[in-house]
């Protein structure tokens, strides 16, 4: 089953089918966030897919090491800790700590190492200092480039115009014009009154592509399988990390290339530089949007489209995964008869043909979770005639148990908990119908309902669940 996996590879250009450097385990790297303000939603689709990756890979029986840097050193993170009069540990720390509680919230499985990029100094200065006695690099009024007139492969991942190059310019910003065809910086000189290390290439800090090539190799090796990020970065991070790592080590740096398309709001991409972003604490915590319905909305677009986040998709997650939830509350709260396994085996093995045929189709997602919808459907209609037996309940509960090891979309913290104002009137309201008081229980029911929740009175007691806000409410984005 394994060597049917495929991806789109951003090298080739084309679909290929995925085969690991070693049987059994896939070197993984992703390009984590640059801490210098609280990531935002549109990161976290990156973050979302990558996840998505790693955990179907996971659930194919696959062993991944996956290694995400941190960058906390970066020209914004120095402008800004610099104006503050505070160190960059300091001013990154609570953005660090920010994007940790987001992964957790959102049920992103942590990275196995997260390399920060001011641990890592020494290595990048080594980088550098190979990479002049090789020819690549050259000094300049103490900033080191690389020579891109050395690197006859540049641009094969972008596929970028190498006419546009201008031989002899550098650049020396982490953010430059994607047109631009220029020599990069790979170490920067002091600049009067910023952070600086003093190292054997003179007093200064390192470029931001380095860090990505050092510390990739570091604790995945100089060729590994998967390497990931926004499509923003093919060009000219990911390329120039290419250049870098393969001229140091005279290997190919990585296999497979994959890279999300954006998350954009009004036709726009969600950046801080446009001002359209929004946080996944701003998003939860403040707007009260249940972090697993992030985490669908997040996921159920295909990687390679452009999601388009809207309130209204946003309710379509909440449904979606009420659907989910709502089976699961169903398998686990009825009663069921003994008996044998009758249609549900065949609708579990044809919705598991579909969930992996689908993402091993490039990740599929859409063909994936039709064919958990399509079984929950079907599934719905023999639950209601009385048709599943105790074994068939366990098994279908166990088949969403395990494609929700790739969905991660039933994770506990995603379970809602009431303001405690509302479960103390669902609680008037049972003893009002324990006292008879049908008038003042279904009062409450309706004022409960006016506010999204519903009551629905079973043989356990009563439950409720929320229905998805409406466009106007103010948990929408
Ligand atoms: P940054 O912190 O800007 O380096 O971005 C971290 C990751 O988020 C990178 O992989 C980017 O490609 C990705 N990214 C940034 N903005 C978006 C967006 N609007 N949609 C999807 N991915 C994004
Ligand atoms: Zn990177």
């Amino acid at each position: 089953m394994k060597n049917m996996i495929q991806f789109f590879n951003t090298l080739s250009g084309r679909l290929e089918h995925f085969r690991p450097l070693e049987k059994g385990m896939v070197k993984f790297y992703t390009c984590g966030p640059t801490v210098y303000d609280y990531a935002h939603i549109g990161n976290f689709r990156a973050y979302m897919f990558e996840d998505l990756l790693k955990r179907f890979l996971l659930f194919m029986g696959y062993n991944v090491k996956h290694v995400m840097n941190i960058t906390d050193v970066e020209d914004k993170i120095i402008r800004a800790a610099t104006e503050m009069g505070i160190s960059l540990q300091q001013y990154t720390k609570v953005y660090t700590e920010a994007f940790f509680q987001d992964l957790e919230r959102l049920n992103i499985l942590p990275a196995d190492v997260y390399p920060r990029a001011t641990e890592h100094i020494p290595e990048m200065v080594k980088m550098v200092r190979a990479l002049m006695e090789k020819g690549y690099a050259y000094q300049k009024d103490g900033n080191y480039y690389f020579d891109l007139s050395r690197f006859p492969d540049y641009g094969r991942l972008s596929k970028i115009d190498m006419g546009a190059r201008k031989a002899g310019v550098r650049i020396d910003s982490d953010e430059y014009e994607k047109e631009s065809v220029h020599d990069f910086a790979l170490w920067k000189a002091k600049k009067p009154g910023e952070f600086f290390w003093d190292t054997e290439l003179g007093p200064g800090r390192p470029g931001w592509h380095l860090e990505c090539s050092v510390m990739s190799s570091k604790y995945l090796g100089e060729t590994f399988d998967i390497h990931c990020g926004g499509v923003d970065n093919i060009f000219p991070h990911h390329e120039n990390e290419i250049a870098q790592s393969e001229a140091y080590s005279g290997k190919q740096f990585v296999k497979y290339w994959l890279h999300c398309q954006h998350l954009v709001r009004d036709g726009k991409k969600m950046s801080k530089s446009k001002g359209n972003t929004i946080s996944v604490q701003d998003l939860t915590t403040q707007q009260g949007v249940d972090p697993m319905a992030l985490r669908m909305l997040l996921l159920s677009t295909h990687y390679r489209k452009m999601l388009n986040f809207t309130s209204d998709a946003l309710h379509q997650a909440e449904s979606s995964l009420q659907r989910i939830r709502d089976f699961l509350y169903e398998l686990e709260t009825q009663s069921f008869p003994e008996g044998g396994l009758s249609g549900v085996e065949t609708l579990i093995r044809e919705a598991e043909s579909g969930f992996v045929s689908g993402l091993s189709d490039d990740l599929n997602i859409s063909t994936a979770l039709s064919a958990v919808f399509g079984m929950i459907k079907k599934a719905n209609i023999l639950l209601s005639l009385g048709e599943v037996s105790h074994k068939g309940a366990m098994r279908l509960r166990s088949a969403i148990q395990s494609w929700d090891s790739v969905l991660g979309v039933l994770s506990d913290r995603g379970q809602q908990t009431l303001p405690a104002d509302l479960q103390q009137r669902i609680d008037q309201r049972e003893q009002a119908r324990v006292s008879k008081d049908f008038a003042l229980a279904d009062r409450i029911r309706d004022e409960l309902l006016a506010q999204g929740i519903v009551l629905e009175d079973t043989k356990e007691g009563v439950r409720w669940k929320t229905i998805p806000s409406s466009p106007s409410k103010k948990r929408s984005p």
